[in-house]
């Protein structure tokens, strides 16, 4: 009897919170808000006139308890998953972004559910008559889902700035969206390695399109060309999609941008805030390339990402007790080498092969480091080379049948930088 009388009170705990909770929703629901025509689909159901309910993915929710907190039938909420699962599986959604269910403005019957799952690409399982007479009636609906890519309104922006600290303080100065900065240092990370090349009154200017949604701004889109002027010299990227296979950037003359080796083994983002123009000295701990310093530092916390500087097979990966502590060295062809030193995790083993780009370990500041850093060297030949100053051969061109075509291309690129 106690038993039951147990049972009672906690299924009465359970529906209370659940009302509460199924409340809370849907006082904090942003706004049912009118619908755009957005299914071209002629066996949709319902008008586009009815309201969307927005449900913001927290911490620990998952697609079944968001269901149910929203008074979706168990039954709907499983249908709605499985056909999305040859999609996109809910399981995977994540937090911060939001899930739209739209609801029949008469009856609430849900007959649409929308997700961004990326920023490229939203999911919408929609329920579907399976004849021509519109019903809401259970046996004569499916549902079915589709991924469609996300219609942004884009605009041509061209942004510029002039350096006075970094990179990422002249992006802040000038209110570049920063990720826009980032893509920018990524068309020319085999170019530039923007912790130790910038110099004071460096200048870059780059065209790019921003991303719109009911006229917000959303986020930058593709950049199309950019300018850096180093010490009084110029840098141009383009972008050109010469081939389905061969999209990306590319010099003034129509070489690929893409070298053997990127200039920086940390990539920009993970330097760019509070990061200084030039050569860091911390205490004197941090040195660039001497006669007795063979390498080059770069000040970063630890647990920064490094990434192989070019393809290549992991000769060492352990620790060094000639005071490199975590270590790893990397064979990229039979005259270059880069290792890397300090490090306090190494997540590659010796004979593994790696790609240019890869994370190899993270900045520590093992053996004999003051301070957390990346000790980095290039080895040519069996000699420690300074890796800024190698001069390595222009990227693959583009082929000559393709030439007229860039050209014309950046033609406008060219004039806007100029401008
Ligand atoms: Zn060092």
């Amino acid at each position: 009897m106690k038993k039951i009388l147990y049972t009672i009170f906690f299924l009465a705990i359970i529906g209370i919170v659940g009302y509460l909770l199924y409340e809370k929703s849907i006082s904090n629901n942003p706004g049912n808000t009118d619908l755009n025509a957005i299914n071209p689909a002629t066996q949709q159901i319902k008008a586009a006139t009815d309201r969307v309910e927005k449900i913001k993915i927290t911490k620990d929710s998952t697609y079944g308890a968001l269901m149910a907190t929203s008074g979706v039938p168990y039954k709907l909420s499983v249908s709605i998953y499985d056909a999305a699962k040859p999609v996109y599986d809910l399981v995977k959604i994540r937090i911060g972004r939001i899930i739209e269910l739209i609801r029949d403005k008469d009856t609430d019957e849900i007959y649409e559910l929308r997700y961004k799952i990326d920023t490229e690409d939203e999911l919408f399982v929609s329920r579907m008559a399976t004849s021509s007479v519109a019903t809401s009636s259970e046996s004569e609906y499916f549902w079915q889902a589709e991924l469609r890519p996300i219609p942004y309104e884009l605009r041509l922006k061209t942004a510029a700035g002039t350096i006075k600290t970094s990179l990422y303080q002249a992006a802040l100065d000038n209110e570049i969206d920063i990720r826009a900065i980032i893509d920018l240092a990524n068309a020319f990370q085999w170019e530039i390695d923007f912790a130790m090349d910038p110099r004071v009154n460096d200048t870059f200017k780059f065209v790019y399109e921003e991303r719109y949604l009911n006229n917000k701004y959303i986020m930058p889109g593709q950049i199309f060309a950019g300018r850096y002027v180093n010490v009084g010299k110029q840098f141009d990227v383009y972008y050109f999609e010469e081939s389905e296979d061969n999209i990306g950037f590319f010099d003034v003359d129509g070489n690929s941008v893409q070298k053997m080796f990127l200039k920086a083994p940390v990539a920009f983002k993970y330097i760019s805030s509070g990061y200084t123009t030039g050569p860091r000295y911390v205490g004197g701990q941090y040195q660039v390339f001497t006669s007795s310093h063979r390498a080059i530092d770069y000040a970063a916390a630890i647990g920064t990402p490094i990434r192989s500087v070019g393809d290549g097979t992991v000769m060492s990966a352990g620790w060094n007790s000639q005071g490199y502590g975590n270590y790893i060295s990397v064979r990229h062809n039979g005259t270059y080498t880069t290792n890397y030193a300090h490090l306090s995790k190494i997540y590659v083993k010796y004979g593994q092969k790696v790609s240019q780009s890869d994370v190899i370990g993270t900045v520590g500041s093992t053996g004999f480091s003051t301070g957390p850093h990346l000790h980095y060297e290039m080895v040519k030949n069996n000699v420690k080379i300074h890796p800024l100053r190698e001069i390595l051969p222009p990227g693959k061109p583009i082929r000559d049948e393709n030439k007229e075509r860039f050209f014309a291309e950046i033609k406008k690129w060219q004039k806007m930088l100029d401008d």
